[in-house]
């Protein structure tokens, strides 16, 4: 149903959280997967690589090593991400510069060596997790709202330069998610966070992965590119 049978799909950041959760649903349904981890492999994937995004020579290995052992690449999931949340006025360089390493260069140091081969290939997805925190800005995220936001950017310019490829490119926008990043936040702030959400829960990280498949699937978004799925329970303002 999905067109995605027997489909190399990359994912960054696959052992944990989110990614890991994709990785799941992309094998559910019948993609073929391999994912990259940082500190251990996760629970699902036919290929784990040991790689750090913010790293463009361990990408290019990564990428090489999944068409050397799995076949092309159809699709790739731009996961990793991490946050290092302060006010601006006191947000460090080492701060900034950490987020944006990862959240934005990482994604370009992903989508850097592969696209040229999907577009010789002519036919491929590419799907970039966001934020509601990109659509909407956080106090105290600066560095995550701008690569957040960034990413939106980057793939309405990547679904413009790779349509007369057959290539598409595509946004996840997850609002909070039950994962380690969103267990992090103290109580307190989570209660007054789920008042600000209309459907008064948070996510599930297999609600996000049904999208990113949905996103990177031929059959059913075959016609979609350059766009924005918000997947966060009504907040949209
Ligand atoms: P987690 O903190 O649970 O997992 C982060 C993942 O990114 C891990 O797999 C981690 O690997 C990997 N990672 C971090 N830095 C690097 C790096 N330099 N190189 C390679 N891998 C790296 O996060 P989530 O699952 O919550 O988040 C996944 C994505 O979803 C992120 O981009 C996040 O910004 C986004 N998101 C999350 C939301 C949420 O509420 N949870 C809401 C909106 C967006 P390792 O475990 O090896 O360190």
């Amino acid at each position: 149903m999905f067109g995605l049978e027997n489909k190399v799909i990359l994912v960054t950041g696959g052992n944990r959280g989110i990614g890991a959760a994709i990785v799941a649903k992309l094998e559910e349904v019948g993609a073929v997967v391999g994912y990259t981890y940082r500190s251990s492999p996760g629970p699902a994937g036919k290929l784990p690589l040991k790689a750090d995004v913010t790293d463009i020579d361990d990408m290019e290995r990564v990428i090489s090593q999944v068409e050397d052992e799995l076949g092309p690449i159809y699709g790739v999931v731009a996961n990793a991400g991490i946050t290092q949340d302060a006010l601006l006025s006191r947000m460090t360089k080492a701060q900034w510069d950490a987020v944006i390493g990862t959240n934005l260069t990482g994604v370009y140091n992903t989508i850097r060596p592969l696209a040229p081969l999907m577009y010789e290939r002519k036919e491929g997805a590419m799907v970039f997790v966001s934020s509601v925190v990109g659509e909407q800005g956080n106090i105290g995220q600066a560095n995550y709202a701008a690569t957040k936001a960034g990413l939106i950017g980057m793939a309405k310019t990547l679904g413009l330069e790779g349509a007369r490829y057959g290539v598409r490119a595509n946004v996840v926008a997850p609002g909070f998610t039950e994962t380690d990043m969103v267990k992090a936040i103290p109580d307190p702030v989570k209660e007054k966070i789920l008042k600000t959400i209309p459907l008064r829960r948070f996510a599930t990280e297999e609600e996000i992965a049904w999208g990113a498949a949905f996103l990177l699937s031929p059959t059913l978004a075959g016609y979609i590119t350059g766009t924005v799925l918000s997947i966060n329970g009504g907040r949209h303002t």
